[in-house]
């Protein structure tokens, strides 16, 4: 029997609804939080440390910054490369709110780009064209875990003197040409948030391969007081520090750091299920013409963060509301990433931005549904989202027979 065969000769209805995300927590995260609870040092030490080294070893980073979440950790970034009031930072429409505001947060000046159909990252030709004398830095956004076109970037970044920054919050573990995504930026942001690929309930962490930027962020994540007066005076217990620049508070707990190395170590038994989701969704799903599967990179890896599926609207006969207003009929969450940022009143009020001014972030907002996809998910939710699909494709059928 097919899995398709499966699908409908199995009518059985779910009984409980299946959410969109889930954190996937083992007894081995669990017991290295109740570890860290008994020692008697919950804030940063030295498990925030160990947290810090094995990131970066697995990624093949130079230097990685723990912080208290993955916007913190891209504030760090625009602040170690020294963007100002004066500065534009590029960054792509189609996104989530962190990536544009913290340009704001420097009272600079994010310009927002199109992106590309395909994948939607940012859109190369959309940066050139979007340069100006002003502009400082690009921020790429590796949408769903797909990787931004990065060699691309890295030449438009050194024709233009622009700094490159990732916001990799989807991207653990993503890669392109045989390199991990962590690896192409000048500085890459990542998100430990609750429902990312690694959560450590909230968190992130900032890598680089410069050592400077690395000092500067860790300084500035502890309210600017200077590491070498810490390190200096901190062993033999002395109360003397220096404050060098009013910094931030963004560091990550040893709470926090426990449950991220525990994740670390089963992030790849993790991806490996995420992967095999995806390669069920496309077996079940790839002969239905209402809908456009997402296709895995061509020269990487995605880490499939997101299942972003694309609705045919016109075949479909149904809007995209409806849509998931039937799948949530049939106890399936499911969730749309992301309204584009143009889209939105803070930065259409203050910069004029209309909805076709980014015409592929604003057609393809309109018709893309983010399908559950989590390692904990069963084989058997899988099923149960497509057969929740099937049905919900012949009902926008029926209905518009009805009508017409
Ligand atoms: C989750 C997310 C962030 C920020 O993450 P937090 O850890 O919640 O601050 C940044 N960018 C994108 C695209 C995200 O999805």
């Amino acid at each position: 029997m097919t899995r398709s065969d499966e699908i409908g000769s199995n009518p059985t209805p779910r009984t409980s609804r299946l959410a969109f995300a889930l954190p996937d927590i083992s007894d081995a995260e669990i017991d290295a939080v109740v570890k860290v609870l008994r020692s008697g040092w919950l804030t940063t030490g030295h498990v925030t440390k160990e947290f810090e080294a094995a990131f970066a070893r697995k990624l093949a980073v130079d230097h990685a910054v723990a912080v208290n979440s993955g916007t913190a950790a891209l504030h760090l970034a625009l602040d170690a490369i020294g963007i100002g009031q004066a500065d534009e930072v590029i960054v792509p429409s189609y996104t989530f709110a962190a990536t544009a505001e913290v340009v704001r947060y420097f009272g600079a000046k994010p310009v927002l780009v199109d992106v590309k159909a395909d994948d939607l990252t940012i859109d190369v030709q959309a940066i050139e064209a979007a340069v100006t004398e002003r502009t400082r830095a690009v921020i790429g956004v590796d949408i769903g875990g797909w990787p931004c076109d990065w060699p691309m970037l890295r030449s438009v970044a050194l024709r233009y003197g622009l700094k490159l920054i990732d916001d990799a919050a989807h991207a653990l573990p993503s890669s392109l040409c045989g390199r991990a995504v962590g690896t192409w930026a000048d500085l890459t942001a990542f998100s430990f948030y609750a429902t990312k690929t690694l959560t450590t309930g909230e968190g992130g962490m900032l890598v680089t391969y410069d050592s400077s930027w690395a000092d500067r962020a860790r300084m500035m994540s502890l309210h600017g007081i200077s590491n070498d007066a810490w390190r200096r005076y901190s062993a033999g217990g002395s109360w003397y520090y220096e404050i060098i620049a009013p910094g931030f508070k963004y560091n990550m707990t040893d709470v926090a750091a426990a449950l991220g190395l525990a994740q670390l170590q089963r992030l790849d038994e993790m991806t490996a299920r995420r992967v095999r989701i995806a390669g069920l969704y496309a077996e079940l799903l790839q002969d239905v013409d209402e809908v456009e599967l997402p296709k895995a990179p061509l020269n990487g890896t995605t880490s499939w963060h997101l299942y972003p599926l694309r609705l045919n609207l016109e075949e479909l006969q149904c809007d995209r509301a409806a849509f998931i207003e039937q799948l949530a009929a049939r106890s399936i969450a499911t969730s749309v990433h992301f309204i584009p940022l143009h889209l939105h009143p803070y930065y259409r009020s203050l910069y004029g931005y209309k909805p076709m001014d980014f015409p592929v972030s604003y057609r393809e907002y309109l018709r893309l549904v983010s399908l559950p996809i989590y390692s904990r998910m069963s084989d058997r939710d899988v099923l149960d989202v497509a057969q929740a699909i099937r049905q919900t494709i012949d009902r926008c059928r029926a209905s518009s027979l009805s009508r017409s």
